[in-house]
């Protein structure tokens, strides 16, 4: 049996992969402060005898007894909303937290996989984006936080692979939606959701002409769990080339919840990506991976999700 450590295993993404894990075989540890993290997102898993939490901020050192086989760093606050209001947290867990988790990688002889993002591709310009591209980010600007702590961690992980020759792996996760995305953590989809399901104006900052594409969870959880089993060391897109506007996105959203929201036109939040894509070809050769769940299916089943938690919290989710 396989012993995997999940940082920021009580997230959106984290909560997903550490439940593949224990499907596949896997003893579970997640670790997480809860600051972005939820309890409720693993409470259903706390009963189980291969599951356990613990409640630890990993830009302190890490100790885990025993063997351990993967280290998966999903910790971050990863909405934008998020990592603004967290900017040095961001930067720590981006950073320090990622010198931990390889420090502890190579104590322990385990496998790696940082959950790094598309946003190192910054503003890009070039479309789609291919791994091979080295990206447009503003050091500076309010996004720096996070895009640099994760350049930083991509960096930070082929240093260990060179030098200390830990077994590594790098997935660059684009836009990504499911169940358990907090109501209010400010990204476009589950805020959209929300506001349609509340009869509230949907929010869409600038003209709405900038490009997203966005992939269901499940998909994603696939291509991550194939890449930790693969050999491959260099970064890998994995995303939903599915690319539509935001203002496209928003009346979707009014056409699947059936909502008669309005439209609000919001200010352009400043180093707002004009557009974004994933150029999967190399998950596609490397992987044989991509999307199943097409993108109206999996925001189905989204809305399904955050009817369920509006009616159980009267309308008012955190
Ligand atoms: N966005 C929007 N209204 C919102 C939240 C986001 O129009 O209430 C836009 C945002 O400007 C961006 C896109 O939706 O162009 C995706 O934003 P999100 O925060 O989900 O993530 P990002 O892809 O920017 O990291």
């Amino acid at each position: 049996m396989k012993n995997a450590i999940v940082t920021g295993g009580a997230g959106f993404l984290g909560s997903h992969l550490c439940e593949r894990l224990l499907e596949e075989g896997c003893r579970v540890t997640c670790i997480d402060n809860m600051v972005t993290g939820r309890p409720r997102n693993i409470e259903h898993l706390l009963g189980l005898d291969n599951f356990r939490l613990i409640r630890h901020d990993v830009t302190q050192p890490i100790e885990v007894a025993g063997e351990v086989d993967y280290i998966l760093h999903f910790a971050s606050p990863a909405s934008p909303m998020d990592y603004l209001e967290l900017p040095i947290q961001t930067l720590k867990v981006g950073s320090l937290g990622t010198h931990n988790t390889l420090g502890l990688a190579k104590a322990k002889g385990a496998r790696y996989l940082l959950a790094s993002t598309s946003e190192v591709y910054g503003d890009p310009l070039i479309h789609p984006q291919p791994e091979s591209y080295w990206g447009n980010v503003n050091p500076v600007g309010p996004r720096g936080v996070y895009d640099e702590a994760k350049r930083f961690a991509e960096a930070m992980v082929m240093a260990y692979r060179r030098v200390h020759s830990v077994d590594t792996r790098i997935v660059r996760i684009f836009n990504t939606f499911g169940p358990r995305m907090r109501p209010r953590d400010g990204r476009v989809v589950p805020t959209f959701i929300q506001q349609a399901l509340a009869g509230e104006p949907l929010s869409v900052f600038g003209d709405g002409s900038q490009t997203r594409s966005f992939c269901y969870v499940d998909d994603l959880v696939e291509g991550i769990w194939r890449l930790l089993q693969s050999d491959f060391p260099e970064p890998v897109n994995i995303g939903n080339p599915h690319e539509m506007t935001i203002l496209q996105f928003a009346e979707r959203i009014l056409e699947l919840t059936g909502s008669r929201s309005e439209i609000a036109f919001k200010p352009l939040p400043e180093d707002d990506p004009k557009t974004r894509q994933p150029d999967i070809t190399r998950a596609r050769e490397i992987l044989g991976w991509e999307p199943k769940v097409d993108t109206p299916a999996g925001l189905e089943r989204t809305i399904g999700y955050f009817r369920e938690r509006l009616a159980e919290t009267a309308g008012d989710p955190e």
